[in-house]
């Protein structure tokens, strides 16, 4: 990744970013010297060496703030203590994988309010901000399943498809004004969110692992390959730049040809 002179010094939240596609795309941002705001609710001794490492490998600013955004109020003072926010990714999320009778209730709940409700609180609270400094993206992690859906899965294809029509309506509202908002659907990207999903998956269909990973995951995804964070990073770093400036209330597919079936 190669800096961008426009993007120096404009600074990236990140939400849910300490692993993962939130971490990569906060590498691909630092990397393009952007200042870059690390988020997770951990909290923990290695969130702050992650950043560390991070601002020493890139020669840019890279601060870790802890917020748990299943809580509103800690989503907007997330945005509001980092004290500038040009770019917003919100990609925090979590998932569970349960037939809808079975579903439990507080997950139903926990996984709205991480995976869509703190991005109404983050982009309330940053818009402002992208106001007052004339620039600004709002850049929502979506997925697939914000376009399709997929058994098992209500709370989060409920939250995704939620999700990309909140993008929308940010584009709208924004839409004279030099800030875009636009969402991306990853397919299967290899990360600690899938990884956790294959157990479920084996168990489910009563299969091995590799059956799992080709067979049923990435069954809808014709390349049957899995996206790279780094490819995910690249996507981000793409809506970032002035030849996305046009670019604006709609989805960015990066999941091997899901969607095209
Ligand atoms: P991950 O588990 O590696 O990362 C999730 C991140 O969210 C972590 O940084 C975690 O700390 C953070 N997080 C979870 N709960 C939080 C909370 N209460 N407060 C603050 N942060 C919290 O998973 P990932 O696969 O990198 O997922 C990132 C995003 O991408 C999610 O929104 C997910 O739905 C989406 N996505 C992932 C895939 C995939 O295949 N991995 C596909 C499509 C969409």
């Amino acid at each position: 990744m190669t800096a961008d002179p426009a993007l120096k010094g404009k600074t990236a939240i990140v939400t849910g970013s300490n692993s993962g596609i939130g971490l990569g795309i906060a590498r691909s941002f630092a990397a393009a010297g952007l200042d870059v705001v690390l988020n997770s609710f951990t909290d923990s001794e290695e969130d702050h060496a992650l950043a560390a490492r991070l601002a020493e490998e890139t020669g840019t600013t890279v601060r870790y703030i802890q917020a748990d955004l299943s809580d509103g109020a800690q989503a907007r003072k997330l945005i509001e203590s980092a004290g500038a926010c040009d770019v917003l990714v919100n990609n925090a999320g979590i998932q569970h994988v349960a037939a809808i009778d079975e579903f439990p209730a507080a997950k139903w709940d926990a996984i709205i309010a991480i995976n869509l409700s703190s991005a109404f609180h983050t982009t309330a609270a940053a818009l402002p901000m992208m106001r007052a400094a004339g620039w600004g993206r709002v850049i929502n992690i979506a997925s697939a399943h914000g376009l399709t859906a997929s058994p098992y899965k209500s709370a989060y294809v409920a939250a995704k498809h939620g999700i990309v029509g909140m993008t929308k309506v940010v584009a709208l509202e924004t839409a004279q004004e030099p800030i875009t908002a636009n969402a991306i659907c990853p397919g299967y990207v290899m990360t600690p969110l899938v990884e956790a999903q294959i157990p479920d998956t084996m168990q489910k269909y009563g299969v091995d692992r590799e059956t799992a990973i080709r067979e049923v995951m990435l069954t809808r995804q014709p390349s049957k390959e899995f996206a790279t964070t780094d490819q995910l990073g690249g996507t981000a770093l793409f809506l970032c730049s002035e030849h996305a400036a046009q670019i604006t209330g709609t989805t960015i597919s990066v999941d091997g040809g899901w969607t095209a079936l």
